[in-house]
């Protein structure tokens, strides 16, 4: 797969499924700006293993979930790079709770990010994406917004409302050939499922037909196809990454 000369972004890209993504976006050519809210220095190190691997890529802080940083993230990477390319929105978080123990602030915090993040970036990447005539997004959802999971109610409206967006945004920028897609990733092993007790480790993956978790790199795989050129007839589209575990 080739991305040469294309200038793609990833949210959220200092650890887990969003570094493999950046990596996997640099080894394939593409100058990649990787995107964090707290963690600079996990950042900075996700760039130097893309520049080490022989590709070119930035870090660039900003919380997705604020309408003005997002503003100023894409601004500054048209101006640096004049073109983006590729988007990917990777960056999201969990707040698990029962719904009879779950906080507004929980459900809040979950949507902000993991949605309203989404917007964010779409609305400031589309405009240019328009402008340009060409470009590719690629939004991460979850096996939970299509299935549920039990104290995940704020985190599989997040997800299911990715999925909705994605379709929706499909369709506004079809006609330019701008594609939306979607990966629902199952179970992949990060920090995130590193806070999952034994017990629902083994749960999780008696529901998993490969009976284990994915790799963040295997995720990496579907986001670059659908990113790429190879997947130019292919919009609004949900690809399931989960070892059969939502067929
Ligand atoms: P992770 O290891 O917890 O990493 C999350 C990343 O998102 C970090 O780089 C974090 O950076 C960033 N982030 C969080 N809030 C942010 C914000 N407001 N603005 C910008 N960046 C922010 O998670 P992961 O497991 O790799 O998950 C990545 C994506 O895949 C998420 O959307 C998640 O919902 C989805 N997913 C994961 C799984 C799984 O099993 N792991 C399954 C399905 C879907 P900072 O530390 O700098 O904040």
């Amino acid at each position: 797969m080739k991305l040469t000369g294309k200038t793609a972004l990833v949210t959220g890209a200092s650890r887990g499924i969003g570094k493999a993504i950046a990596k996997a976006l640099g080894a394939a050519g593409a100058m990649v700006v990787v995107n964090y809210n707290g963690s600079e220095e996990a950042a900075g190190q996700v760039v130097a293993e893309i520049q080490e691997a022989g590709g070119k890529a930035v870090s660039l802080g900003c919380n997705v979930a604020d309408p003005d940083e997002v503003e100023a993230m894409i601004k500054k990477v048209i101006s640096d790079y004049k073109y983006l390319d590729i988007l990917v929105n990777n960056a999201g978080i969990t707040k698990d709770n029962l719904i009879l123990k779950m906080k507004e602030e929980e459900f809040d915090a979950v949507l902000d990010t993991n949605l309203k993040g989404v917007f964010h970036t779409c609305k400031h990447a589309a405009k240019q994406m328009l402008r340009q005539k060409s470009g590719s997004i690629v939004n991460i959802s979850s096996i939970s917004g299509i299935a549920g999971n039990p104290g995940q109610t704020n985190y599989a409206a997040s997800k299911a409302g990715v999925i909705g967006f994605t379709k929706s945004l499909a369709r506004e920028l079809a006609s330019r050939e701008i594609r939306v897609n979607a990966v629902a990733p199952g179970f992949i092993e990060t920090e995130m499922t590193e806070k999952l007790s034994d017990s629902a480790v083994e749960a999780g993956k008696a529901q998993i037909p490969f009976r284990r978790f994915g790799r963040p790199e295997e995720v990496a795989k579907a986001v670059c196809f659908l990113a790429s050129d190879e997947a130019s007839y292919i919009t609004g589209q949900v690809l399931q990454v989960d070892g059969g575990m939502g067929m």
